[in-house]
């Protein structure tokens, strides 16, 4: 990871927004810039330097981590000793900006009393943000390989899925085997909802009981190198029903519909409106509520969102899910999700697992 090249990227972002520094305190954020991955920490970058504030506890792991960054270890909270740097002994500055999403009213407070009155502190746009949605190359294989490692998951959750067996305890499988695989751990709570569970978009695994009739939805993902990964698959146990077959085929048409809409220079909000008009075709779009996908890399969720209003263009290297679902209540639902990455000439899909209604 060429950390330096990050940081002056950013750097001379500042400029445009009238800022002479920047306090990065979003922990993902100071993993991009500098490599650092634990839990206490905050960079300060000015016009010309980059320096990175931990505590004791992360003397020597930061000093093998961080690049680009000279790193100070102190003794009162890193926000306040990079306050405490900046009026000292950095540069005499009038703006600094900070993470206004990433920043307690309180660590605000602490950092205008350090920084003193002749500095005005204020809320920067999310510009690391930003630069993340475009992976580079290095990214791209551990995002691929986050990808490759969750579908061999599903695989397990076949295995463990059977009527009367618990939600959790195909989670537990399935999360055993993630660890054992080498994943740093899972990089969200999986979800496993069966039954008319299934109508939950967010049905976390519960003790609920697997039916033996019905949709189970499994949507999971690794984190792998400080990288996640995304995935859903929906399987039918017994066999399906006419209106079950038409949700599961409709959704499958849908996903792959915005999946063929990816690529770079499209507005992102047609990738959204792809999905919709294929569900509307089949009088089941009232029945998907959420948005069609989202970023994914040292954060499951980040930016750009796949919705509806977003008319940001897909740019080559965006690394993103797609991810359409249909849930009738008191009946159940179907997601089918898998990660896309933008390529100069279309798109990619990392999820190596097929989409035939398995049934069980
Ligand atoms: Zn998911
Ligand atoms: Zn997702």
């Amino acid at each position: 990871m060429d950390y330096t090249a990050r940081q002056e990227q950013l750097q001379d972002a500042l400029d445009d927004h009238r800022l002479q520094a920047l306090v990065v305190t979003h922990l993902p954020n100071i993993r991009y810039l500098c490599g650092f991955s634990g839990s206490a920490g905050v960079l300060l970058l000015t016009r010309s330097k980059s320096v990175f504030f931990s505590d004791a506890r992360y003397t020597e792991q930061a000093r093998a981590e961080v690049g680009g960054a000279s790193v100070v270890i102190g003794r009162k909270s890193p926000l306040v000793e990079a306050g405490e740097w900046l009026a000292t002994k950095g540069p005499k500055i009038k703006a600094l900006g900070i993470e206004p999403e990433h920043l307690t009213v309180a660590e605000r407070h602490h950092l205008v009393k350090v920084v003193g009155p002749r500095v005005r502190v204020r809320g920067a746009p999310p510009l690391v943000e930003q630069a993340r949605t475009v992976k580079d190359p290095s990214e791209i294989e551990r995002l691929r390989a986050a990808a490759r490692l969750a579908a061999d998951l599903f695989e397990v959750a076949l295995k463990t899925i059977r009527p009367g067996i618990k939600e959790v305890e195909v989670a537990a499988e399935l999360e055993y085997a993630a660890r054992q695989a080498g994943a740093e751990g899972m990089s969200f709570e999986t979800i496993v909802a069966s039954g008319k569970r299934s109508a939950l978009p967010h049905g976390r695994a519960s003790s609920a009981l697997i039916p033996a009739q019905g949709f189970v939805v499994c949507d999971f993902g690794v984190i792998l190198a400080g990288y996640c990964s995304d995935m859903t698959r929906t399987v039918h146990l017994g066999t399906p029903a006419a209106r079950a077959r038409h949700i599961y085929s409709a959704v499958r048409e849908a996903q792959q519909g915005a999946v063929q809409a990816v690529a770079p220079g499209v507005m992102i909000e047609k990738v959204h409106a792809a999905a919709r008009k294929l569900l509307s075709r089949q009088k089941l779009v009232q029945y998907f509520q959420h948005s069609t996908g989202h970023g994914v890399g040292l954060e499951i969720h980040e930016a750009p969102r796949i919705a509806a209003g977003q008319r940001e263009l897909l740019r080559a290297g965006m690394v993103i899910t797609i991810e359409p679902g249909v849930y009738v209540p008191d009946f159940g639902g179907v997601r089918i999700e898998d990660m896309v990455a933008v390529t100069r000439e279309g798109c990619q899909i990392f999820t190596p697992t097929s989409k035939e209604l398995i049934e069980i």
